[in-house]
């Protein structure tokens, strides 16, 4: 094919290992491509990512030379080469805005006891919905299946036809802005309202924005009355989600809650068998072994590993060995501290405990806001290097004795009080995670 003979021009311009690594893989999509754009598959994301920011400009140059106008090119995944639904509305028009992930479906998802809970439900409420299970709350920490059982849902359910609606939590948020501007809310609500599955992602979103929360007491009401499946995540239960409104919480409880926990080793294990198959990359067992004892629970960091162990092993043109798996695994975990800024840090607490950024960093004296400092001094004290000095200069305190004396006060209340313990390890790991997330 003239298109995959066009790449090898590309030979001549960069090194033989980075041609085989990536280029060599690319298939053109012949049916996908028109005129105007260039459609080529990859075995993984990794690649794709590689090619689009590395080669992509080179090979639309390539292509223009031959086709005289300067092509899109496209670069996708094999394994998700299926189309992107866009669903079916009311009036029969495609919504762009409810893109689901094709290839997050119930089949691309490992069950074990970790998430079998969720998965079953969320199973029976796509075969059938029913009142027992209307609302359901999926709840659990980053990286561990929330949105990809939610996009199943959506996925299993719009093939039967069905309207669906997924947003996050804060696309609806955007959403109401948007539509309250324009004065246009009688077509939001026409949206919403109208639906037979409303899946909402991320809902503690919704903590302490009042206008939101009565948008979607109405929303939820409506659906609900009509008998109409609505779906939640959140990484807490109802509960938990300061600055939500009471009779949001009592609503979202009358249906069924169900958590998805860290997964085990044996899920692990299965986990990363399936992305090596999907993504076609083979590693041997003891490996796997060691990369599942030796990774976190954060499924998608897991993934990061393994692609990147899988770009390490074609670029020197070797299996994955133990020692590569060693070091990517030391890696990430030195990435995942280096990275943690106090930025990160103040995002967090102010997020998790409602208040605002800048009032942690004010002088004010008000007990919750003292008590979120304390808490950002505690976290930047044992997850960064930052000295006490540094510290008082961040939060604008008086000096370093107001911090170390901050810091006896919370290490106190840490060690009495249950509860506060809870609350600060549970931001530590969304900490860390988060990090993870961005490292990859
Ligand atoms: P969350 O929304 O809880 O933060 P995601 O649903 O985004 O997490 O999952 C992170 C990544 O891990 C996604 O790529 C997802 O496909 C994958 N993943 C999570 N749980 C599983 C599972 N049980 N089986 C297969 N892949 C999973
Ligand atoms: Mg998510």
């Amino acid at each position: 094919m003239i298109e995959n003979s066009i790449l090898n021009e590309l030979k001549k311009e960069i090194s033989e290992a980075e041609y085989s690594a990536y280029i060599s893989k690319m298939k053109y999509d012949e049916n996908a491509s028109k005129s105007d754009l260039v459609v080529f598959v990859v075995p993984n994301i990794y690649i794709a990512n590689w090619i689009k920011t590395k080669y992509s400009d080179q090979i639309a140059h390539l292509f223009e030379t031959y086709r005289k106008i300067k092509p899109e090119i496209r670069i996708i995944v094999e394994s998700q080469k299926k189309d992107v639904k866009s669903l079916k509305t009311p009036g029969g028009k495609p919504q762009i805005r409810n893109i689901l992930n094709p290839s997050y479906t119930f089949d691309s998802f490992v069950i074990g006891e970790s998430n079998r809970f969720a998965y079953e439900i969320a199973k029976k409420i796509s075969q059938k919905q029913a009142e027992a299970y209307n609302p359901v709350w999926i709840y659990g920490g980053t990286g561990l299946g929330k949105t990809h059982i939610l996009n199943a849902i959506g996925n299993n359910v719009s093939e039967k036809n069905k309207n669906v609606i997924y947003v996050t939590a804060e696309q609806f948020l955007n959403d109401f802005l948007t539509r309250i501007q324009n004065h246009t809310m009688d077509r939001f609500r026409d949206k919403y309202r109208n639906c037979d599955y409303l899946l909402i992602d991320d809902v503690q979103f919704f903590g302490g924005k009042e206008s939101v929360q009565e948008e979607f007491f109405h929303t939820f009401n409506e659906l609900h009355g009509k008998k109409k499946q609505i779906v939640m995540t959140s990484d807490k239960t109802p509960k938990q989600i300061l600055g939500l409104e009471e009779r949001l919480k009592s609503r979202f409880e009358w249906g069924m809650i169900a958590d998805i926990q860290p997964p085990g080793l044996e899920t692990k294990i299965a986990i990363i068998i399936q992305k090596c198959h999907l993504n076609q990359i083979e590693i041997d067992k003891e490996i796997i072994n060691y990369l599942a004892s030796n990774i976190n629970d954060n499924i998608r960091q897991i993934e990061g590993i393994i692609l990147k162990l899988n770009a390490q092993a074609s670029i020197i043109g070797q299996n994955i060995s133990l020692t590569m798996a060693k070091n990517a695994i030391k890696d990430t975990q030195k990435e995942n501290l280096e990275n943690i800024t106090l930025e990160n840090i103040i995002k967090t607490v102010s997020k998790e405990l409602n208040i605002k950024p800048s009032e942690i960093k004010s002088k004010s004296r008000n007990k919750t806001t003292a008590n979120a400092r304390r808490i950002v001094i505690y976290l930047a004290r044992t997850l960064t290097p930052n000295s006490m000095p540094h510290l008082a200069q961040f939060l604008n305190m008086k000096d370093h004795s107001s911090v170390s004396k901050a810091m006896k006060i919370i290490t106190t209340e840490i060690a009495e009080n249950i509860n506060i313990k809870m609350m600060v390890d549970e931001m530590k790991k969304k900490i860390q995670s988060e990090q993870g997330d961005k490292t990859m």
